[in-house]
């Protein structure tokens, strides 16, 4: 039998502050051999973190240039892919939030040049994943194969510069893994579903730490340094199991199930907070220490604080299933429907 092929990034950087951002920036591009690197920014990642970076230390970089961009569709990776191909770059810089990184990183892999991934938001697992979300024409979000970073830098200064909101999507986005894990044993067991047990072993990891810390100050460094190996975790878990299934599960479909319905103003991790705790009650997990700590950092555990009514919570959680057919979890072993919905829901308090 043989193995899968796995892209790991080759570097992994904490940083604490521009000037070391800027050092560490420059010691990548050239340990990646890069000669003519392309800078990918967003308007406000450019002001936040880009500029100051370039100012400071763009005349110790070879010939770069550097794009701005608006939004994640086809045109704006044309936009990028051109303008690689038309300069001869040999490395692609992303800085940004997870839209610009998209992007970036798209266009680096369809044009088979290294990416360098400069997250400005810790919201999510998708800023070190081998897949980006890009608009297609109808304006709806596809998730496209791309290739995992060559490298990731986060400036822990950034990063607490940042919607606090942001950070406590992250949080719940990562703390999901424990749940998505638990459908995974529960396919395995019920429908035969293989398991990469080094997958689920990297998932699991990644998340216990950081549910067992005490800390209650969302941006302490301590705190932000654990939830950025986190998510990284997630994305390395991605790659490993060659899909999303040690990061994504039942509460995945929950907020899935949200967008296709009410395309609401939350953010990902938000949602999938609230799943968290439906989904964990459903399979008769520990519900109540999960959302004792969401509460603890403020993060979303009702209905109310996604802007929505009990009913519409209901109808969400029982259109799940079929935001992702195939992918057995708690929700199709349970036959989720609005009866049971709604006994999970008020149980753990999500509606009143
Ligand atoms: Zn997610």
């Amino acid at each position: 039998m043989g193995l899968n092929q796995i892209n790991i990034p080759r570097y992994f950087r904490l940083v604490k502050g521009t000037p070391e951002a800027g050092r560490t920036l420059v010691e990548l591009i050239s340990k990646l051999k890069a000669g003519k690197p392309l800078f990918i920014m967003g308007h406000h990642s450019s002001q936040l973190l880009g500029r100051p970076l370039l100012e400071q230390f763009g005349w110790e970089l070879p010939r770069w240039d550097e794009l701005i961009i608006e939004a994640n569709n086809r045109a704006q990776v044309d936009l990028v892919r051109r303008r690689i191909r038309e300069e001869g770059h040999d490395l692609v810089v992303g800085i940004g939030s997870g839209r610009v990184l998209d992007v970036a990183k798209y266009g680096a892999a369809l044009e088979g040049v290294n990416f360098l991934s400069m997250p400005t938001l810790l919201s999510h697992d998708g800023i070190c994943s081998p897949v980006a979300v890009i608009k297609d024409e109808e304006g709806r979000n596809r998730s496209l194969g791309a290739r995992m970073p060559s490298g990731i830098i986060i400036d822990l200064e950034t990063i607490k510069k940042a919607p606090l909101r942001t950070i406590r999507a992250g949080i719940g986005d990562l703390v999901s893994n424990l749940s998505a894990i638990a459908d995974w044993e529960l396919a395995a067991a019920k429908v035969g579903e293989q398991i990469d047990d080094f997958a689920a072993l990297t998932s699991k990891t990644a998340t216990i730490a950081l549910l067992e810390s005490k800390i209650t100050d969302i941006t302490n460094e301590t705190f932000l340094s654990m939830l950025a190996n986190g998510l990284i975790l997630s994305g390395v878990a991605m790659e490993i199991a060659g899909n999303s299934r040690p990061s994504s599960g039942s509460e995945h479909k929950f907020s899935h199930a949200l967008d296709e319905l009410y395309r609401l103003p939350n953010l990902h991790g938000e949602q999938v907070a609230v799943g968290v705790i439906l989904c964990t009650y459903l399979r008769g997990g520990d519900w109540q220490e999960i959302k004792e700590f969401f509460s603890r950092l403020a993060i979303p555990t009702t209905a109310k604080q996604l802007g929505i009514g009990a009913e519409e919570l209901v109808q969400a959680l029982v259109h799940a299933p079929a935001t992702r057919a195939g992918r057995y979890t708690i929700l199709e072993d349970v036959k989720i429907d609005a009866k049971l919905a709604r006994e999970a829901a008020r149980a753990t308090g999500v509606i009143d």
